[in-house]
């Protein structure tokens, strides 16, 4: 997952959004819960100190003070408890006050007396080392006989701390929990929320000038992504009709431009014929009959090209064996070989049923050997292939020609694209070929591929599929 991803980045917020959210309201529990603890440990001490008043002080006239100090350890035990209990008579002497606790958490005699008795209770907090705390609450107690005592009952805040340090030692393990259930779930719902954009995105990788007419799936959220894909939709509505009118523009222009060069071809055939005209001018007339011819054959490409552009009537197909088409082809244009001293070797005996335009695909093969024989030097060699390979009809043409470099390759299928433009033109080319081509394998489902080593020769390879029913010989 990218670091920039939409993904990414909303759990990245949402994560850190909740760890926020999480340490404020363990803050906020932490604070609250000290505060509620320490307040009701305080209310504890100071009941226990009216306690102590009630019920050993009241009577101290009778009782006599030696009984209070007696029974103090015995009712309230505050070593044992990690109590600090002290009474002081109102002249500031001492009657009671407890020992040093168990815990050893404060020392009873370094606590210092009050500066002035309350007037009746209060409560205080002593610091102890170690960031501790001794919470007292304290009685100003008048005793039946009219004697006033103040009575202190303390106890540490340890507990407390205890009890705070495990709640944070939990918030602690509880947090990396959290966060990670936050950020699996986060991206469960993020993915899920953005897999329309991501259907978006294949359909859209799938549509090209050949299925124009497609449309984008439309996610019926009432959101930004309905709009999304439904703009996306009207502007592929949009191009599909630009493209049609530019393919219908062309067609039209090489519909309307070949009568009068048929014309024109005639009536210059004519004169180059006749015996009257001057040599001279019939060798004029005998290279404008070049061009023209030559302007006749990318008039008929282009217009097959705006043909195929504006889709396959399908209708026209039908099943044959592409291995006979190939090799009756190959057999028609030896004679062109010949002329050249190239041997054409074909290997097609096995019988390969494609289903398609079978003139179609004989304008493939006239094309790729036609180009074989052009581009392979006098004495050269092609050899034509018909396989089948992977449920594909494999049709290989290999030649021992000039080659194509390297930096060229990629382009060769492009259209009006020549490797070396005199040299090409000289041989009549246009550089259609190839792309007539690739358009006629393509509006088969099959592609067409070129493997070129300069000087060695070409081998160009086009796979069509093969025929549903397909019977072998
Ligand atoms: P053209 O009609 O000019 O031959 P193509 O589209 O048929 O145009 O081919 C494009 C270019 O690819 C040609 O100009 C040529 O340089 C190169 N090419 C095509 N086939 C071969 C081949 N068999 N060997 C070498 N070069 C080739």
């Amino acid at each position: 997952m990218s670091t920039r991803s939409i993904r990414f980045r909303l759990i990245a917020w949402y994560a850190g959004l909740l760890t926020g959210v999480f340490l404020l309201l363990a803050g906020f529990m932490f604070l609250g819960l000290r505060h509620f603890l320490e307040a009701s440990l305080l209310e504890t001490q100071t009941r226990r100190a009216r306690q102590i008043a009630d019920t050993l002080l009241a009577n101290v006239n009778h009782t006599g003070e030696s009984y209070v100090v007696g029974e103090i350890p015995a009712l309230y035990a505050p070593e044992i408890n990690n109590r600090f209990i002290r009474i002081t008579r109102q002249d500031g002497s001492v009657l009671y006050a407890s020992g040093r606790p168990q815990d050893q958490s404060f020392d009873p005699t370094g606590l210092p007396a009050l500066a002035s008795a309350p007037k009746k209770e209060l409560s205080r907090e002593e610091k102890l080392p170690d960031n501790k705390k001794l919470l007292i609450g304290a009685l100003n107690y008048e005793a039946a006989d009219g004697k006033r005592y103040l009575v202190e009952v303390g106890a540490p805040t340890a507990s407390i701390e205890t009890m705070l340090h495990q709640l944070l030692v939990l918030a602690a393990i509880g947090l990396p929990i959290v966060l990670l259930v936050a950020i699996g779930g986060g991206y469960l719902l993020v993915g899920r929320a953005l897999a329309p954009v991501d259907e978006i995105a294949r359909k859209a990788e799938q549509i090209t000038q050949h299925n124009l007419s497609e449309r984008l799936p439309v996610a019926r959220m009432a959101d930004e992504l309905e709009r999304l894909s439904l703009s996306l939709n009207h502007m592929i509505a949009r191009l599909e009709d630009a493209f049609s009118n530019s393919t219908r523009f062309a067609a039209d222009a090489s519909h309307e431009l070949r009568t009068p060069l048929t014309v024109l071809r005639a009536e210059l055939e004519s004169v180059v014929a006749d015996r009257r005209v001057p040599a001279e001018a019939r060798e004029t007339f005998g290279s404008m009959l070049e061009e023209v011819e030559h302007l006749i054959r990318i008039v008929e490409q282009l217009f097959a090209l705006s043909r195929l552009d504006a889709g396959e009537a399908q209708s026209e197909w039908v099943p044959f064996d592409l291995a006979e088409l190939v090799a009756t082809t190959a057999d028609q244009m030896s004679l062109l070989a010949e002329d050249k001293g190239i041997t054409v070797s074909c290997d097609a005996k096995q019988r390969v049923t494609v289903a398609g335009d079978r003139a179609r695909l004989k304008q493939v093969v006239v094309n790729l050997l036609d180009n074989a024989i052009k581009y392979t030097l006098d004495g050269g060699t092609v050899h034509l292939k018909v396989t089948t390979s992977n449920g594909d009809a494999v049709l290989e043409v290999a030649d021992s020609g000039i080659g194509i470099p390297p930096e060229a390759v990629a382009h060769v299928f492009e259209r009006f694209y020549r490797v070396d433009q005199a040299r090409s033109r000289n041989e009549g080319g246009a550089g259609l070929g190839l792309a007539i081509v690739k358009s006629i394998s393509t509006a088969h489902g099959g592609k067409v591929e070129v493997e070129s080593a300069v000087g060695r020769g070409s081998r160009f390879r086009v796979n069509l599929p093969l025929a549903r029913h397909t019977t072998r010989g």
